[in-house]
């Protein structure tokens, strides 16, 4: 997920040399890359973050930590945003593997996605060239841009995790017996089926209706964090539906299903909270940003 959210920011906001540069070996894979926004101290309020970028002759000085960074252990390239301190907007550059001064930490004890090393990462006055900085990332607003984006991507993870839980938990209900009867016999496995198959095929059309929208150049930031909310927060009730469904098994690694239960959690919650999300359509429909307490200044956030 990291490289293709990367390669989505280089084609979307890189300048022609840095598309020839890093495309073709990021669509084959043959590049790691991961992208790195979030902080410590400032996740759900990214707009605030607080590593900075100092322009010095030829290039820029990174200082600061980033957390959560997918990939960030092991990418060969890592797009990071910091805080130009002339202009106070964010930016963001391109940051090579083994650059000095630059290091990530594996975190540890993840429940879901552990497929996904995530990392923290510590920039100790990390140089980088002027041509690797990103042209089109001028502030926060332009960020969001390619965040909705990305959480359209996002978006259909957990579709393609809640297609695989009803398939196999249809299986497992016609296979396994009690009260000398298959589990699908039951009326209330059966509700608890269909409730599953009634949110995939709803969530297969709001992905789909998002693709549409996308394709046709109007979808706005409000469809996509809709769209990532409201299928993540149906996909978590069918992998839980799903997890009971199997009775103990449901709880076991060896059937799929309690690793797809384990996955949403983390899906729920990256690329904007499930809230964040809700909160950024809120907006949108209101025209009225809740992020913030309303005596504080509103700022736009992840
Ligand atoms: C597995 C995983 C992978 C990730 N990968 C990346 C990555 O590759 N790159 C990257 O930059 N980041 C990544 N992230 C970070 C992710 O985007 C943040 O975790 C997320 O934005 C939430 O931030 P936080 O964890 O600091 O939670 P917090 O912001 O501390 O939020 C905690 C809780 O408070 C709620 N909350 C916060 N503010 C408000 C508000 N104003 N109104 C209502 N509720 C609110 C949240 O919804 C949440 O429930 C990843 C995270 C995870 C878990």
């Amino acid at each position: 997920m990291g490289v293709l959210v990367f390669l989505l920011r280089i084609a979307l906001c890189g300048s022609e040399a840095q598309k020839q540069k890093y495309l073709p070996s990021l669509a084959k894979f043959k590049t790691v890359a991961c992208w790195g926004l979030t902080e410590p101290d400032y996740g759900s309020d990214a707009s605030a973050l607080r590593a900075t970028a100092t322009k010095v002759e030829g290039g820029w000085v990174l200082e600061g930590q980033k957390r959560w960074i997918g990939n960030s252990t092991f990418a060969d390239v890592l797009i990071i945003f910091a805080r130009n301190t002339t202009t106070n907007q964010i930016n963001g550059f391109i940051v090579k593997k083994n650059a000095p001064g630059l290091t990530a930490t594996k975190i540890e004890n993840k429940i879901g996605l552990r497929i996904v090393q995530n990392g923290d990462i510590l920039l100790n006055k990390v140089f980088v060239p002027d041509e690797e900085r990103l042209p089109s990332v001028n502030s926060f607003q332009d960020t969001n841009k390619f965040l909705a984006v990305s959480r359209v991507m996002v978006a259909w993870q957990p579709i393609g995790l809640c297609m695989g839980v009803y398939d196999m938990c249809h299986r497992y209900l016609k296979e396994r017996k009690q009260f000398g009867a298959p589990l699908a016999a039951f009326q209330i496995n059966q509700e608890k089926l269909v409730r599953m198959l009634g949110n995939v095929q709803a969530i297969v059309l709001i992905g789909w209706c998002l693709c549409k929208l996308y394709e046709a150049g109007k979808m706005t930031p409000g469809h996509a964090s809709m769209g990532k909310s409201w299928i993540t927060l149906r996909a978590r009730e069918t992998v839980a539906l799903g997890r009971e469904l199997l009775g103990g098994n449901g709880i076991l690694s060896d059937f799929l299903v309690a690793k797809a239960f384990g996955d949403l959690e983390p899906i729920y919650t990256f690329e904007g909270t499930y809230d964040i999300n809700a909160l950024v359509t809120g907006r949108e429909v209101t025209g009225i940003a809740s992020f913030r307490p309303a005596a504080s200044t509103q700022r736009s956030c992840l």
